[in-house]
């Protein structure tokens, strides 16, 4: 140990956290609820007032829905703010484009029961809530049949069963929506009946909450993964290296800090992030804070959507750079979800 001359001691790796402070209980519900749902008033904020925003028809189903702490992230006055553009509904969403369809995945064919899709071998995926704390323009769930999903936890046994019945599964992936809308005790009890279900051997949760709600990090829930038998993963979803500061960085380190496999998959969006130098940054940022990049999805064709899309051509370019300019271990895998096919196409 090095004492007494402060040039020879190297950098914390991790440096301390702004917000070092838990997250109480229920502060996320609270910023939940005070999250901007008009868009006059998230461009209020952002100080863009010299437009006058249309918004979509289709807002009506799917409105915007931004929490606080995401929207500090923006930059005021930048109408092209790359996650501005990700919540903004814009008139354009209204537009029917050929080939771009409400259920692009044809996933109503892997219902096994409500709320249990199983596409992959091994792997299935329980829908645990349609809500999300944010709604992506871009989000291939939006015309998804929520309604028709379970809502009390009784209302999952028929899904438990089917996942008790069927050895082949090792791996259950919680999603939506964003399973992390649920509260630490409804968690904990859809946990505790997995665990009891002897082949399952992990638990992955893909959540974005993370990136667009970081309070709804709580220990509560850190411990309800660590002191699971279930190995836990967490793959969370940021698209822009913009989004990882700040409170949300705090709570990323919080995750990867209690030791947890984390992920991260992004969505190639048309002025957003399809250059070389976000997506650089982007996984760099992830790897600074312990996250390895997984997927860069190619965009699915989805009703209200082609606004975002990028070929298939610029985003091989892109993965070409990518390796050049990354460690092996930085770059994600460019894939594409076919119908059909079980498991996520190689495009790069
Ligand atoms: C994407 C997906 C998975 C997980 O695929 P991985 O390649 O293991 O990440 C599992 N089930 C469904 C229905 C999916 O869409
Ligand atoms: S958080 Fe995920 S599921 Fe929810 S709107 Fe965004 S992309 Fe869709």
């Amino acid at each position: 140990m090095v004492s007494g001359n402060v040039s020879l001691v190297a950098p914390p790796l991790i440096e301390p956290f702004d917000d070092v402070s838990a997250p109480l209980r229920d502060d996320w519900r609270r910023s939940l609820a005070e999250a901007v749902r008009d868009p006059g008033e998230l461009l209020s904020r952002l100080g863009i007032t010299a437009i006058s925003h249309q918004p979509p028809a289709v807002s009506r189903q799917f409105p915007l829905l931004v929490p606080d702490s995401f929207l500090r992230r923006m930059q005021p006055g930048d109408l092209n703010d790359p996650l501005l553009r990700q919540v903004l509904p814009l008139a354009t969403e209204d537009e029917a484009v050929p080939g771009f369809t409400a259920d692009a995945l044809e996933e109503a064919t892997f219902r096994k029961t409500p709320g249990l899709l199983h596409k992959y071998a091994g792997r299935a995926l329980l829908v645990l809530t349609g809500a999300c704390a944010v709604h992506c323009r871009y989000c291939f769930r939006r015309h998804y049949p929520y309604s028709q999903e379970p809502k009390r936890l009784d209302d999952w046994e028929p899904a438990f069963a089917a996942l008790e019945q069927d050895e082949s599964i090792h791996e259950v992936l919680l999603s939506g929506g964003d399973p992390l809308m649920l509260t630490d005790e409804r968690l904990a009890a859809v946990v505790r009946r997995l665990e009891s279900i002897k082949h399952l051997r992990r638990l992955r949760w893909h959540t974005r909450l993370p990136i667009v709600l970081p309070n709804r990090i709580t220990w509560e829930w850190l411990d309800l993964l660590t002191s699971s038998r279930l190995t836990p993963i967490v793959v969370v979803h940021a698209n822009h290296p913009r989004e990882l500061v700040g409170d949300c960085a705090a709570a990323l380190r919080r995750l990867t800090q209690a030791g947890v496999l984390t992920l991260n998959q992004a969505v190639l969006l048309r002025g957003i992030n399809d250059s070389a130098d976000v997506l650089v940054e982007l996984s760099e940022r992830l790897i600074e804070l312990g996250i390895r990049p997984y997927y860069l999805h190619q965009l699915d064709r989805v009703a209200g959507t082609a606004h975002f899309e990028v070929s298939a051509e610029v985003g091989r370019r892109l993965m070409v750079e990518l390796r050049e300019r990354l460690p092996g271990y930085a770059v994600p895998q460019y894939v594409q979800e076919v119908p059909g096919v079980a498991f996520k196409v190689p495009l790069a």
